[in-house]
């Protein structure tokens, strides 16, 4: 034991190195020294190990403070460094299979699920559509969804009446057996799931017949669900409870439902703001005057600003998209108002905008006064004939 190197000397880090920094450095270490990176290196796998032991002990500050205080000593009572109740998952979270070996490095237990503890349920998704007009004043759906209940023949054992599950013989109800294997470090154990009764560790000799053994049986049901008013399109509405049935007297999953919300016509919601367009007409704009804007409270009347110009946006305050946590907080409706040219006009209306053009700049007559006569513009046409007639 003396002549162990300092752990920190091992991941390469200094004294004052945060928890991100001795993450980092050893899943580097761990990553070049790992034994199944390296077989049959005895050396490599000593560093693995003792990067493994290092990183144990700083990422556990009580412990670091102790290896602080009093070096490699803070350990050897105890018979030395014990690394089996660490947990290294979540630094090899998605480095697959990594955990496994330190069962076999440091002879701990490997931390496996107990098949008779209680488990939640699987989750069931759905999905509604609605309207955009139901998603802003909140409105109830029933969804059809398959839902598993616990078999009412045989109380979700599996086993037919009379007769009851029996504990697996071969891994003795734990759902789990012991595999010893030759390898590198010598003969290793390891745990896997039991495969004659698939890690539930029990065998069901004589199958419910009304549940084929499953111990559940599914059944088409409705369920009504209040969606919020201002859910937005994708959003889901979680209904706890109502999912699959949960394992040992685990609680059942949720149900979630997928909303989808329909687009409309008028609107367009962004965030909790809403946008429309209004075409106004020119007089309309020029002169000012009441118009009707559609919302999602219905129509109200706006008074549109003497000499308002197209593009213009105006803001309904609170005429937007309700929170759906507050459905008293609301967002904004903005429209913009757009001045509509008009295309078909009777001779006398024509008349009518000649003699206000007159009246106005005389815009009708100034190119003719100041420009020589423009050149008729190509028509698309004309090009395309021209293209052909030149080859
Ligand atoms: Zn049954
Ligand atoms: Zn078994």
């Amino acid at each position: 034991m003396a002549d162990k190197r300092d752990y920190y000397e091992v991941l390469g880090v200094d004294r004052n190195a945060d928890d991100e920094a001795l993450k980092k450095a050893y899943r580097k270490l761990a990553k070049k020294y790992h034994p199944d990176m390296n077989p049959g290196d005895d050396a490599a796998a000593e560093k693995f190990k003792e990067a493994s032991e290092a990183y144990a002990i700083l990422s556990d500050p009580q412990k670091r403070q102790q290896y602080d205080q009093f070096g490699h000593a803070a350990f050897e009572q105890g018979g030395g460094f014990d690394a089996s109740g660490f947990d290294f998952s979540d630094i090899f979270g998605g480095m697959g299979g990594m955990g496994d070996i330190f069962s076999d490095l440091f002879g701990g237990g490997r931390r496996t699920r107990n098949p008779n503890a209680p488990m939640q349920g699987a989750n069931v998704r759905a999905r509604v559509s609605i309207s955009f007009a139901d998603s802003i004043s909140g409105c109830t759906r029933n969804v059809d969804v398959n839902i598993k209940d616990e078999c009412a023949t045989c109380h979700g054992t599996g086993a037919k009446a009379g007769t009851s599950p029996k504990i697996c013989p071969k891994c003795r109800g734990t759902g789990q057996v012991t595999i010893r294997q030759q390898s590198l470090f010598g003969m290793m154990q390891s745990t896997q799931p039991c495969p004659d009764c698939r890690g539930t560790g029990k065998i069901i000799e004589q199958k419910c017949p009304n549940c084929a053994g499953t111990g559940y049986t599914s059944s088409r049901k409705t369920i009504e669900v209040t969606i919020p008013a201002g859910i937005d399109d994708g959003q889901s509405i979680r209904i706890r409870g109502k999912g699959e049935p949960g394992l040992n007297g685990g609680p059942r999953g949720d149900l979630l439902v997928e909303v989808r919300v329909a687009s409309d016509p008028n609107f367009i919601r962004q965030d909790m703001d809403i946008f429309s367009n209004v075409e106004i007409s020119f007089a309309q704009a020029a002169l000012g005057g009441d118009l009707r804007v559609k919302t999602v409270d219905g129509d109200v009347i706006y008074s549109v600003r003497p000499g308002t110009q197209s593009g213009t946006r105006v803001r309904l305050r609170g005429k937007g998209v309700p929170s759906v946590r507050n459905k008293d907080i609301r967002g904004d409706h903005y429209v913009t108002l757009t001045i509509r040219t008009p295309n078909r006009l009777s001779d006398e209306a024509k008349e009518a905008l000649r003699r206000f053009d007159e009246l106005t700049g005389n815009s009708l007559n100034s190119a003719a006064d100041t420009a020589e006569p423009k050149k008729k513009k190509k028509t698309f046409r004309e090009k395309m004939k021209e293209a052909f007639d030149g080859d």
